[in-house]
């Protein structure tokens, strides 16, 4: 079998480049960050393949290619400062301090925002904060953020998370029902205004509050 590093080196060129991500930081990023330390150990030797994976506590960590695309229309320069909703793994996260950038994150399950926090301590991620918390109020004490990149889907866009996004920030998010397919919409502020584009249809886990009630 191919080393992990060989495989995530082809995840990149098969999986990623091929299908259009073409920032420089996203490629080198996505070549660096080690995928299979995110995901349970049984699933390991599956970390590279074209897909997303459980990671415990009915939640999955992104196919890679979505990793990249959001991560790409984040458009980040660098030293951005970026909040994630749904730290769940710290993959994204890595992937999004890997580039530069400086990232907020926050997790409403206590335990995988515990675990996230442990490896990306460990990893080096010097640049990560994690908070355990309910996302949809965004953090407003470290905001407005550059970029705002929202990883489980409510059925309408946060108000807060939109009053958080700096002058010429992005937000990525999925917005729609929960179990139905959802529209990665992408907004920019300019001059003050939201301008909302779709991108294409995604599958994330709902986000929900602490009594579990999906938003
Ligand atoms: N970005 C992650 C994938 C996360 S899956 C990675 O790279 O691995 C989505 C995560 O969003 C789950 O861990 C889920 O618990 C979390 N989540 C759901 N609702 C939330 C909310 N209101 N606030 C913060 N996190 C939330």
């Amino acid at each position: 079998m191919q080393d992990l590093e060989e495989q995530r080196q082809q995840m990149v060129s098969r999986q990623i480049r091929s299908r259009g991500v073409s920032d420089p930081a996203v490629l080198t990023a996505m070549s660096i960050v080690p995928r299979h330390r995110f995901v349970p150990a049984v699933y390991q030797t599956m970390a590279y393949e074209d897909r997303p994976l459980p990671i415990g506590h009915g939640q999955t960590i992104s196919q890679p290619y979505i990793v990249a695309r959001m991560s790409e229309l984040l458009a980040l320069k660098k030293g951005a400062r970026v909040l994630e909703v749904g730290t769940g793994s710290g993959y994204q996260a890595a992937v999004l301090a890997e580039t530069g950038a400086k990232v907020f994150s926050i997790e409403i399950i206590a335990a995988l925002g515990a675990e996230a926090k442990k490896l990306l301590g460990a990893l080096g991620y010097g640049n990560v904060q994690v908070k355990i918390g309910d996302g949809y109020q965004g953090w407003p004490e470290h905001a407005p953020f550059d970029g705002i990149i929202v990883t489980c889907a409510p059925t309408h866009i946060p108000e807060a998370l939109q009053t958080q996004l700096a002058e010429g920030g992005h937000m990525v998010i999925p917005v729609g029902p929960e179990d139905r397919l959802q529209k990665l919409v992408l907004l920019r502020k300019i001059k003050g205004q939201i301008i909302q584009e779709k991108v294409f249809d995604v599958l994330f886990v709902p986000m929900k509050d602490n009594q579990g009630k999906s938003y």
